[in-house]
């Protein structure tokens, strides 16, 4: 057994302060969780006329703790911990309102990284509700050359290993969906028009949503 890398497993760096502690199970670290937690705003929600639905937003993007802890997420090394925490904001802007959705759907990555996934399972383990990773991307072949400026023409489906009977037999009619950050929030609503086929009620839930400027 290799000793010192089971001593290095219980030091955690914290990925928005930088400090090393000794602590299992907290990221971030103590200090900044709260921090965040303190600034978020958990009845925040972005409802335009582009979406007919709304989609939840705790954090700042513009909060440099919060820019730091999303890329963080993005790009630091994956951590249970990190998605735990994240699971932790979402119940905590769930708390107290009314929603319909019986089942959570996260958002397919466009990267090699599935955060939405990593986050919405977190999730669903918190709420005991199930967790249904159905969407898969669907690539036009006439639009050639999917780079980012061409997100607008990623198109979703259900996987075809989904049984669309499934959620009428089950009683399931409302989706939660779940992803990280949402930009445009085209990769939503495409999520929604192909969700619509066997669902009726949909809410999105994301930690930021940074339109344009960023
Ligand atoms: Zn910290």
């Amino acid at each position: 057994m290799n000793y010192k890398g089971l001593f290095f497993d219980i030091i955690r760096s914290c990925p928005i302060c930088g400090k090393s502690f000794l602590k299992f199970g907290d990221l971030p670290c103590e200090v900044c969780r709260e921090s965040i937690l303190s600034k978020a705003d958990f009845d925040h929600r972005v409802y335009t006329g582009d979406f007919d639905f709304s989609i939840w937003s705790p954090l700042n993007f513009k909060d440099r703790e919060v820019k730091d802890f999303i890329y963080s997420i993005k790009s630091g090394p994956e951590s249970v911990f990190l998605y735990d925490y994240c699971a932790q904001i979402f119940l905590t802007t769930l708390m107290d309102k009314e929603f319909s959705f019986e089942v959570i759907v996260p958002v397919p990555s466009l990267q090699k990284r599935d955060h939405a996934y990593q986050l919405a399972y977190s999730l669903s383990d918190k709420l005991n509700l199930p967790l249904l990773n159905i969407l898969e991307k669907a690539v036009d072949r006439s639009q050639k050359g999917l780079s980012r400026g061409g997100r607008g023409t990623i198109q979703f489906r259900l996987k075809p290993s989904f049984d669309h009977s499934e959620p009428l037999k089950r009683g399931f009619k409302g989706v939660l969906l779940i992803d990280d950050v949402v930009t445009t929030g085209q990769t939503l609503i495409k999520c929604k028009e192909a969700l619509e086929k066997v669902f009726a009620n949909f809410t999105a839930l994301c930690l930021v949503y940074t339109p344009k400027e960023n």
